[in-house]
Formats: C-alpha cells, sequence, structure tokens
C-alpha cells in the first residue's frame, strides 16, 4: 500500500487552496479527485448546454423528504464548484463570526475570529485575483490593505443603475471578484469580459477558480501527485480507533488503498459529511468522529432568490457581476436585525430566462425579457438547524431541509422591488416593471456549509479550531463543513482562507 505524508480528498474552494498552500512543503502529497479536467469546449459558453441540459452537473440521484428525488445542482471536477462559480469572493463581516441575533433566532458565535482569518483574507485575496476597492461597502470588515487588483468597472447601463441608487442614498458598491482581467491594457488581459461567467466554465481559463489558480500550478511539484477519477469510499481507523489507518478508494473500477500520516477530507460540505457517515463502523456506529452526533446536521445554503427587474430600457451589459448592495445587511431603521445581502447575477439571455416562463412565451418575447433586464440575486442567512442535515441511507445520500429565519430576508425582497419601481420612474422605465422572482429550490446547493462544524466542545461540535476532528487524531476536514453559520455573503473566499490558516497549522506539525 502507498503511504504519504498528507492525503487530499477533494480539489475544490477547501482542498485545492490547501494544496496550493502545502506544495512547496517537502511533504509528500496524494490528491484523490473523483472528477476529471473539465473539459474545454464550446459547450463552455452554451446557455443551452449549462442551465437547460445541465451539462456539467453529476447525474448522481440523492433522496429528499419523502424519498423523493433530488438532482443536486452540483459538479465533480478538478476545481470542484469553483469551476462554474461566479467568482464573487467576499469576506464575511466581523459580526458574522459574534453571536447574532435575527429576527427567526440566534446565529452562533464562531471559536475562531474575524482577526484571525483576516490575514488569511488577505492572501487568497491575492491567489485568488480578486479585484475590488475598499472603502465603499458600509458593512465592510477591517482591511489591513487594498485589494491587489483594481475594480472591475460598470458597463453604462449598470453605472447608471449605481447612480440611481445613490442617488436613494444607497452605498452601492464594486463587487469583489475572481477574473484575471486587465482593463488598462485589454490587448493583453486574459479576461476578455463576456456574457457567459456566472454558472458556466471559463473556456479561456481566465476566471480564477481552484483548479486553474491552485491545483494545476501545485503539479509542477514533484511531491505532489494527483489522481483523478478516484472517488474515496470509506475511511478506515487502526483498531484503537483513533487514527485513519487507510482509505478505500474506487479509481477508474479498480479498488484502491493508501495510507497517510494525515488525511484531509475536503469534498465539499455535502459530500465530506457522507463520507463521515459512510465509514462508521463497530467503533464508531454512527459515523467517523461523529461522537457529538452533529456529523450531516446544520446544513445550511442560504436563504436566496433570483430576481428578473425588467424595464423599457435596453440592458446590453456583458459583464454584470460588478455591484453589490449592504446598505440592509443588517437590518434598517424599523428592522433591527440582519435582512441579507443583494448583488448582481451574470447577464441572462433567452435560454436561462425560458425555463422560467410559461411554455407559450414566444422566443420574441423571451428574448425582448431578457435583453431588457437586469438580474439580481438575493441571499440571507439560514440559521443552523440540527434538523436540516445529510444523512446516507444504502449508499444513498438524503438531504432533509427547511428554511427558516425568512422574515428578513422576504423584507429585503420586499424593500428591493419597492427601490426599483422607485428607481423606474426616475430613469423612463416602465413604471410597475414586471418582476420574475424565483426562489431557489433545494436542488440548488451551490452555497453548502455546516454539516462539520468547528467548535472547543467535542459534545456539540465535530472539528477542533485547526479543522481536526475532536476524535480522530489525524482527520481533518477543510471545506464548507466547518462553517457554524453562514452569514449573507457568499462563502467561497471564508473557504479559502480557512484552508490557507489550516495548511499553516499542517506545515507547523509536520515539521
Ligand atoms: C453555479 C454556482 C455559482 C456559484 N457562485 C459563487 C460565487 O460567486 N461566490 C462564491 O463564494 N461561491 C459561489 N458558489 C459556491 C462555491 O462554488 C462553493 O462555495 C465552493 O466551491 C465550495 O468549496 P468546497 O471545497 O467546500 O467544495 P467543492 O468546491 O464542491 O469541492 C469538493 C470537491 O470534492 C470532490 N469530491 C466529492 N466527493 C468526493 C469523494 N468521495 N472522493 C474524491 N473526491 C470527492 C468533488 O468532485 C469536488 O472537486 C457557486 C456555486 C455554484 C454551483
Ligand atoms: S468574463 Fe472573463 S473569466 Fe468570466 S468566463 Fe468570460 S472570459 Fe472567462
Amino acid at each position: 500500500m502507498d503511504f504519504y505524508d498528507i492525503i487530499i480528498i477533494g480539489t475544490g474552494a477547501g482542498g485545492g487552496t490547501l494544496l496550493h498552500r502545502l506544495k512547496d512543503s517537502g511533504k509528500k502529497i496524494l490528491v484523490l479527485e473523483r472528477g476529471g479536467f473539465l473539459p474545454r469546449e464550446k459547450e463552455n459558453w452554451s446557455s443551452i448546454e449549462v442551465f437547460q441540459k445541465e451539462r456539467y452537473h453529476t447525474k448522481e440521484v440523492w433522496k429528499t423528504t419523502g424519498n423523493r428525488d433530488l438532482h443536486p445542482g452540483t459538479g465533480y471536477w478538478v476545481g470542484g464548484n469553483t469551476k462554474v462559480y461566479g467568482a464573487a469572493l467576499f469576506r464575511l463581516r466581523e459580526k458574522d463570526f459574534e453571536k447574532l441575533e435575527h429576527a427567526g433566532g440566534i446565529s452562533p458565535e464562531w471559536p475562531v475570529k474575524y482577526k484571525e482569518f483576516e490575514p488569511y483574507y488577505a492572501e487568497a485575496e491575492k491567489l485568488y485575483c480578486v479585484h475590488g476597492k475598499m472603502g465603499l461597502d458600509p458593512t465592510e470588515p477591517f482591511r489591513s490593505s487594498e485589494y491587489s487588483f483594481p475594480p472591475v468597472s460598470h458597463e453604462p447601463r449598470i453605472q447608471e443603475l449605481h447612480d440611481g441608487l445613490v442617488g436613494k442614498g444607497l452605498h452601492p458598491f464594486f463587487m469583489p471578484v475572481g477574473v484575471k482581467l486587465n482593463e488598462a491594457d485589454p490587448l493583453i488581459s486574459e479576461c476578455i469580459r463576456c456574457n457567459t461567467c456566472d454558472g458556466f466554465p471559463c473556456l479561456i481559463h481566465a476566471k480564477s477558480d481552484a483548479d486553474i489558480n491552485c491545483v494545476r500550478p501545485s503539479l509542477a511539484s514533484p511531491n505532489v501527485t494527483l489522481l483523478t477519477e478516484a472517488k474515496v469510499e470509506r475511511l478506515v481507523t487502526t483498531a484503537n480507533g483513533k487514527e485513519i489507518d487507510f482509505i478505500e478508494v474506487i479509481h477508474k473500477e479498480e479498488s484502491l488503498k493508501f495510507r497517510a500520516s494525515i488525511i484531509v477530507v475536503a469534498c465539499g460540505a455535502i459530500n465530506s459529511a457522507a463520507l463521515l457517515l459512510k465509514s462508521a463502523s463497530e467503533q464508531y456506529p454512527d459515523g467517523l468522529a461523529n461522537g457529538s452526533g452533529q456529523v450531516g446536521r446544520n446544513f445550511m445554503k442560504h436563504l436566496s432568490a433570483a430576481m428578473l427587474g425588467i424595464s423599457s430600457k435596453a440592458n446590453p451589459t456583458k459583464f454584470q457581476k460588478t455591484l453589490a448592495v449592504n446598505d440592509y445587511y443588517f437590518g434598517e431603521a424599523d428592522f433591527s436585525y440582519p435582512m441579507g445581502h443583494v448583488q448582481l447575477l451574470g447577464k441572462s439571455d433567452k435560454d436561462q430566462v425560458s425555463p422560467d416562463a410559461p411554455f407559450f412565451t414566444p422566443g420574441k418575447m423571451l428574448s425582448e425579457m431578457a435583453s431588457h433586464s437586469i438580474d439580481w440575486w438575493f441571499t440571507g442567512e439560514d440559521l443552523p438547524d440540527p434538523d436540516n442535515r445529510v444523512t446516507v441511507l444504502n449508499d444513498q445520500i438524503h438531504l432533509e431541509y427547511k428554511e427558516n429565519n425568512i422574515d428578513g430576508f422576504r423584507r429585503l425582497i420586499h424593500v428591493w422591488k419597492k427601490i426599483l419601481g422607485e428607481l423606474d420612474t426616475g430613469h423612463a422605465l416602465i413604471p410597475h416593471a414586471i418582476y420574475l422572482s424565483k426562489d431557489i429550490p433545494l436542488a440548488g446547493v451551490a452555497h453548502q456549509v455546516g454539516t462539520a462544524r468547528f467548535g472547543g466542545d467535542p459534545k456539540t461540535s465535530v472539528l477542533d479550531t485547526n479543522c481536526k476532528t475532536h476524535e480522530i487524531e489525524n482527520l481533518y476536514v477543510v471545506d464548507g463543513s466547518f462553517f457554524p453559520s453562514i452569514g449573507a455573503v457568499n462563502p467561497s473566499l471564508t473557504i479559502m482562507a480557512n484552508a490557507l490558516r489550516v495548511g499553516d497549522h499542517l506545515t507547523a506539525l509536520l515539521k
């Protein structure tokens, strides 16, 4: 059986970033990824292929309440879900790390605070080439430095929207976004600022994802071995149950076993919990490292909604993901609880709009709608609930989820509709514009976190503050699983920053 210093399972925001941190450690590292490299093909930029045919989603079927089938909107690739993410790379706010009262309950305190995360956020922003400008977001946490890359400019229609929002006393700001764009010298810019970014893979590899920014550069290190199409099936402990002895892997239909001093699970919050649960044994009948009973519980994914604001004015914007608003993040004058975050989505076309429209809507009308819409994305904080959970039955993932804390979020959408309606008048748009609002169904597990939360108390948490399992000495979980609460901004930068933090801990440990 081959022996390594470290095995990393999964190459997404968590695993890929951790690999990058450890690549120069001189340690012998094996990376196991169940997917392959996402192919470069014209379909990368086809809305029909990506959104309607779900070309890059797994065909795996999960189960949900009532034993119903669930077709998850997730993909297994080198780079994980960062291959298709919108690369909106936000820091959580300082208060997100504290106990915070919401209209629907308490968002719990983190055992490690923003102050400790700050330098890692700064490093993660550099590693993922995040463009932004400090000092504009009214809820921005303390930053020790300006972004390394200038903000991505607004196209004219979005600048107009920005000015309208400012006129209403709001504080829209440049979205922090990880694309390799050089606006000062477009001729040498890797990113061409196209309209197929958010939700699509980047055909020309100009998006900052975990594959391009972290995994591929790491493969130049002779001590790093990557095995793709290698699905880890089970973690097996030593006889005393204190350490992982070996792991079982299916690699292209062949069964393999590997050993390492340190095992890092980074399969994404749902699959990491599933792997721990599937690895139940006599010593761990409820799943590995599950003495607390918390493995798989407290699954969070954000309250989220996509909405088209349609006006009489055309919106020819190509790269629309440049503006966000946090004025209501922690509430408003007569509502002192958090409401959530507003950001622009990638610009939709008729093929993205059509699945939501009645079947009899003519194509021309869909094109008109898409060309006149501004596309919004809202996220609110769902609170950890032990009954929102991942379980595994007959080797199949079951996901139970009930929304909570919706009052502030509903209020946010209501307020936003009102603001857009008022802006319409100011900008000679159609008064009472049509809004297509869509809550994201459970299959939209893009922002999955929380299934193995970290904490100081082994009775109530799965991981310690270094993301090591409380019960198994050489087992770590380094992906979205560790979040005790989710906040209301996109989670990936926090997953990346944490991977760098844990990477430093592991480097010191293995010296
Ligand atoms: C359409 C879309 C848009 C998004 N936009 C944004 C955004 O703009 N900003 C943002 O912050 N976040 C965004 N996200 C969320 C973001 O992609 C995730 O937060 C992030 O990728 C999670 O990182 P992770 O390491 O936890 O898991 P993942 O990135 O999912 O990585 C898990 C990895 O583990 C592998 N794996 C799973 N099981 C096994 C196994 N048993 N054996 C071996 N390998 C395994 C998977 O193949 C995958 O490579 C978006 C997601 C989607 C789907
Ligand atoms: S906007 Fe830039 S990074 Fe995004 S898909 Fe287009 S070229 Fe790639």
